[in-house]
């Protein structure tokens, strides 16, 4: 991920068992080249399309939006290096979010240039900005050493409004990068031109993850407060050699669950199925493990007590269960159960497969 970035110098939970040092993981990419080295998947024909999801954790400041503990879905895509592959990455994104019903978004894109290519851009960009180094926040200042172009991510505002001065935007624009360089990225905007996909070039645009080269993008909505990014991602064609696999150019991106969930007005939360009401505390047991398998989404929770059944009920209520399914001596004889959405109401008698159904619909 990179020694100077925030992720390892500040967002890392890192603890010591047994001598070991463990860190939890703070991002996908790198685990995911990880195993595409390891299992040989570089032997594949290329390119090799990989998706994960899964925890992610970052000692970051909670607030809304922002959580220590976050989920990610991520894609990535091996062996190609060309502006065509990264669109097709971009769209693909944009596609996910489409069909979530996120429409509201703007693509943001730059390209951080090859790795040599930056070398030259740092240089250039410490000598702009030394003579202000004074005043810069000290996260600046030893980025100014470490890695410079991540100074221009900073969120300070002191140091934002110098890097939003003409001085500096001037600088970002008219920076002669390599013609590889331009000519990749132009062939990307272009190629988004034509098949009229809207994006915003933003020269400050640096990610924060030291692996990227080439062409970074970031979605981004105005309907989620400060959090405002949901998909972040770019070209890292170094990063396989650098973990100790072959040559291979790649690019990927993330986007946080719990944000998507909340632009789509989805619930992560699955419907509670309470099993309720009967003389058989093994039947009850029995069913609720056979809807377990059945129904691997759902939560089911056994009422095991032998409350009235309308005390039952509030307590479902309580624990935020969408539908209770009610067992007693008569059901269980004939088969047939009952199963109450606490939303609406409504009741029905349902056999077991057509519970699921009626459940999975
Ligand atoms: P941000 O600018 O919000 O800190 P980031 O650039 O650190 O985001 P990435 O590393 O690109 O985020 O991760 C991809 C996506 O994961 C983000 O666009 C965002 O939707 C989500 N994400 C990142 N950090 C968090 C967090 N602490 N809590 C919830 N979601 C997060
Ligand atoms: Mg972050």
């Amino acid at each position: 991920v990179g020694d100077s970035t925030d992720i390892v110098n500040k967002e890392m939970y890192t603890f010591i068992k047994e001598e070991r040092t463990l860190t939890l993981r703070p991002e996908g990419t790198a685990g995911v080249v990880r195993a595409f080295i390891e299992q040989g998947l570089h032997r594949q024909s290329k390119p090799v399309k990989l998706c994960y999801t899964g925890a992610m954790f970052r000692y970051e400041r909670p607030q809304e939006g922002r959580q220590r503990q976050f989920n990610q879905i991520g894609l990535e895509q091996l062996g190609i290096d060309t502006p065509q592959s990264d669109v097709e990455v971009i769209l693909l994104a944009l596609e996910a979010l489409k069909r979530l019903g996120i429409t509201n978004t703007t693509l943001h894109l730059n390209s951080v240039g090859t790795a040599e290519d930056r070398l030259g851009f740092m240089e250039a960009l410490k000598e702009l900005l030394r003579p202000h180094l004074p005043g810069l926040c000290d996260d600046c200042k030893r980025r100014f050493e470490q890695n410079p172009i991540r100074m221009l991510d900073c969120k300070v505002p002191t140091c934002k409004q110098l890097y939003d001065s003409p001085l500096v935007l001037d600088f970002l624009d008219t920076f002669a990068w390599s013609e590889a360089t331009t000519s990749h990225f132009k062939t990307v905007c272009s190629l988004l031109s034509t098949l009229n996909v809207a994006f915003v070039k933003n020269p400050k645009l640096v990610r924060g993850l030291d692996y990227y080269t080439g062409t970074v993008f970031e979605i981004t909505t105005d309907l989620l407060g400060s959090q405002g990014a949901v998909c972040g991602g770019g070209r890292y064609n170094n990063l396989v050699e650098v973990l100790g696999g072959p040559a291979t150019p790649a690019i990927g991106w993330a986007m946080g669950v719990e944000r998507l969930a909340k632009l789509a007005n989805i619930s992560l939360t699955p419907p509670v199925v309470m099993v309720g009401i009967g003389s058989k505390p093994a039947v009850l047991l029995a069913l609720a493990q056979w809807f377990r398998e059945e129904h691997p989404n759902h939560i089911v929770e056994v009422d095991l007590t032998t409350k009235a059944l309308n005390k039952q009920l509030q307590q479902a209520q309580k624990r935020g269960a969408s539908s209770v399914f009610i067992v007693g001596d008569d059901e269980w004889v004939q088969g047939m159960y009952a199963l109450k959405n606490l939303e609406t109401g409504e009741q029905v008698l349902l056999s077991l497969p057509e519970i699921v159904k009626h459940l999975t619909l």
